[in-house]
């Protein structure tokens, strides 16, 4: 079905990302996987082809683009797998940080960089003790003069290793009532002494991903590194939590249309009792039953990234998006492995790390639980 979404201009662009995607992306991904992260070459490409950071504003050398141009680059990401190249995390979840609450000076000495590639960025906000309630983060930032002293530990943050300016989640005022009012969003520099890149984390799926663990150790950041003023950082977080949750959405979706489309292909093709897996009524029904899900789903979050766009609320329905199509995403991926047979276990088959790939996508960016915490607060159920 054409989509209304994107215009003529935005397809313009995705065939454009797209044949840049198939020459500087895929050929890398095998080695990325294998060595646990992306390569800083690939960003800097990224960025001087403008695919950084194209809704920033033009003075500081973005685009000044709509939302849209990265919802592209998010989906064929997904479907080439080129997971690895957390673009979003980078653009669309930490930039928009800079963007709206930097400071002019703090914006004229990042923003060009992450913009061209040089300086990618991350968001420290989960601890080893706590992820989904955030107001219960311990990280301490103590004032020192013109500094913050930052002291304690962030579990796993993507862009880990590779990052080099972090958003960091610190807690200004340990006696701020409700707790959530002490918190505030600290840029720290990845040069900066004191802060330490600790392990990169061995995990079941994402493995191009560098998800780490990070420490502050009397890390002293200047005074003029706070992002908009003291105690405000829940706020600023809750914020940006919308797009941080379509970003997830799109990749979602676009992520099960190349299982499932993988699939189709394997069903026809593979043979029992004399004819092809793709003959058996179950074989149909299952894929039919999740072609048309995969449909809905797309459905939903493009109108979705309409009214983002437009600059609609839609908080309640982002989370309804964001948990439906990533459970989607998961009992998907797990009947196109079972579709596959044994074949579907082996690593050399993508369907197999797209159900480990797959398994992430409830637990990050707000779990799953808590999205219909959300919806069910919204609806007036407290
Ligand atoms: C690959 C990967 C990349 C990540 N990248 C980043 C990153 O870049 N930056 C960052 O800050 N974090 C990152 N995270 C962390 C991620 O956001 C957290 O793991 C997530 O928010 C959940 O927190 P938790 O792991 O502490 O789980 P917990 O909060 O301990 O939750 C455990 C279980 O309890 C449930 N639960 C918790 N509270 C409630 C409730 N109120 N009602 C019902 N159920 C509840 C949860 O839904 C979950 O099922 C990443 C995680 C992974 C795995």
């Amino acid at each position: 079905m054409r989509r209304d979404v994107f215009s003529a201009e935005h397809e313009l662009f995705r065939d454009q990302f797209r044949r840049f995607a198939e020459r500087e992306v895929v050929p890398r991904i095998e080695g990325w996987d294998a060595r646990g992260m992306s390569d800083r070459a690939t960003w800097k490409r990224m960025g001087e082809e403008g695919f950084l950071g194209a809704h920033a504003p033009a003075e500081y050398g973005g685009a000044g683009q709509d939302f849209l141009y990265d919802a592209i680059v998010i989906e064929e990401l997904a479907d080439l797998r080129a997971h690895a190249l957390m673009m979003y995390l980078h653009s669309d979840i930490c930039m928009p940080y800079l963007v709206r609450y930097g400071s002019v000076e703090q914006k004229r000495r990042y923003l060009p960089g992450a913009i061209a590639g040089d300086v990618l960025l991350g968001i420290a906000m989960t601890e080893p003790g706590t992820g989904s309630d955030l107001a219960a983060v311990q990280t301490r930032a103590r004032r020192e003069g013109d500094f913050y002293v930052l002291d304690g530990s962030k579990m796993f943050i993507s862009n880990g290793q590779i990052g080099d300016l972090f958003i960091v989640v610190a807690r200004t005022d340990p006696d701020a009532q409700p707790a959530h009012r002490g918190i505030s969003l600290l840029l720290v520099e990845a040069a900066t002494q004191g802060f330490v890149r600790g392990r990169k984390l061995d995990k079941l799926g994402l493995r191009g991903q560098d998800t780490s663990e990070l420490f502050f150790e009397g890390c002293r950041v200047p005074v003029a590194n706070l992002l908009g003023h003291e105690g405000e950082g829940f706020r600023m977080l809750m914020e940006q939590l919308q797009q941080e949750r379509l970003c997830i959405a799109v990749g979602s979706v676009a992520s099960s249309r190349r299982s499932l489309e993988d699939t189709i292909a394997y069903v026809k093709q593979r043979r029992a009792f004399g004819r092809t897996v793709a003959s058996f009524q179950n074989t149909q029904f299952k894929l039919a039953e999740l072609a048309t899900e995969v449909e809905v789903g797309r459905s939903f979050v493009d109108r979705l990234l309409a009214a983002h766009v437009r600059g609609d609320e839609i908080v309640a329905e982002v989370s309804m998006a964001k948990w439906w199509t990533t459970d989607l995403q998961k009992r998907l991926t797990a009947e196109c492995v079972q579709l596959h047979g044994g074949y579907g276990f082996m690593r050399e088959y993508p369907i197999a790390t797209d159900f480990a790939d797959a398994a992430v996508q409830s637990i990050y960016a707000g779990t799953n639980e808590i999205m219909k915490v959300i919806i069910a607060r919204q609806l007036g159920l407290e």
